[in-house]
């Protein structure tokens, strides 16, 4: 399947493409102001969710169709191009006929098959661009079949944009970015333009610089980036808000390479780290081999494969040994389930 680059009338594809505004609008006082200092700023599309889907009821709603004149006044105060969320038909319908120039769908919609077909059918005919989030839960599949499903519909004017993804834990992101699944959607679609949201990744300010500089190393075309004129006061996600000023700051600052000019510099410090991983794939072998024979030994003296007592000497002792060897607890406690994990697995199938 096919998909090209996204065309946005007006707005040229030079990296990064940025999109910026509230997460929500919230009045038209604070849609025009954010939208004329980003303008400012020099960027040429706004964003702003009026319909939100919170994770609970109770929490801001958004203000609906009412702020979609707001928007308008923004394309024709600033000339921007303006984008919102939908996730219904009838967001569809609302959003074409007041003339906003982008879509996205957002991830809690990615991810539901019936309510991607319906806002597919809904744009059939029509040629506006579309950014489909990733998907809430890591599901490279769910994700493409959201965009399969709007490609089927004759929806070609189709981007991505990578939010992260929900975790039980949350440690130092508020969604996961997992950036293997990104790069693996580009190795599908290797010409479909994609957009990092660093705001939804991070979930707190000072991330947004960094991760918007992580996805420039990673070829993404464009950035997402919430920005409002008085974060602390956003009625949604004002932790993860940031100002117009520092949007521009931190896109300044931002080192955007074309093709990666580092890979000299560390020619050689990425050999090492191949042999490295040579030599801890012959160990797992071995380990592997190890392994059976033990499980064979078992099996003859009909002994169970499952011994909780050895497990949790196995977990508790490599921590402790990986902990003095520096390496972070929570690492070696993964690593060491997913290596019993797999010895349990040859013994069992024996
Ligand atoms: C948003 O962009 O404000 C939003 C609701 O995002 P997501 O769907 O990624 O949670
Ligand atoms: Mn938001």
């Amino acid at each position: 399947m096919e998909i090209d680059k996204l065309a946005i009338p007006n707005v040229s594809n030079d990296r990064p493409i940025v999109i910026a505004g509230p997460c929500s609008a919230e009045s038209r006082e604070q849609v025009l102001k954010t939208a004329e200092e980003l303008h400012r700023y020099g960027v040429k599309i706004f964003r702003a969710g009026i319909w939100k889907p919170r994770t609970k009821p109770g929490g801001f709603e958004g203000m609906g169709s009412v702020a979609l004149p707001w928007l308008k006044e923004v394309k024709e105060k600033f000339g921007m191009a303006v984008a919102t969320e939908v996730a219904t038909r009838d967001h569809v319908f609302e959003a074409v006929k007041a003339g906003i120039d982008i879509l996205w769908i957002g991830a809690r919609t990615a991810a539901n098959p019936f309510a991607m077909q319906e806002i597919a059918d809904s744009l059939r005919g029509t040629n506006i661009p579309v950014l489909v989030k990733n998907p809430v839960n890591p599901d490279l599949e769910l994700w493409c079949g959201a965009i399969e499903r709007l490609v089927n519909a004759g929806i070609t004017n189709v981007g991505v944009i990578h939010r992260g993804f929900s975790t039980y834990d949350k440690k130092l992101y508020r969604n996961l970015p997992i950036w293997h699944i990104p790069i693996e959607l580009r190795r599908r679609y290797p010409n479909i333009t994609m957009f990092c949201d660093p705001s939804h990744i991070g979930g707190k300010r000072e991330l947004v610089a960094p991760i918007c500089q992580q996805a420039m190393e990673l070829k993404f075309d464009g950035l997402m980036i919430e920005s409002h004129c008085n974060p602390d006061e956003a009625l949604s996600d004002a932790a993860q808000q940031i100002t117009p000023s520092v949007l521009d700051f931190t896109i300044k600052m931002l080192v955007v390479r074309d093709n990666i000019q580092t890979t000299e510099n560390i020619s050689v410090l990425r050999q090492q780290i191949d042999e490295v991983d040579d030599q801890l794939l012959a160990l797992l072998a071995k380990r592997g081999r190890i392994s059976r024979e033990i499980g064979l030994y078992k099996k003859e003296h009909k002994m169970p494969v499952l011994q909780t007592g050895r497990y949790h000497e196995i977990l508790e002792e490599r921590v402790r040994k990986g902990e003095q060897l520096d390496l972070d607890r929570e690492f070696i406690l993964a690593i060491m389930k997913s290596i019993h994990e797999e010895s349990v697995r040859i013994q069992l199938s024996l």
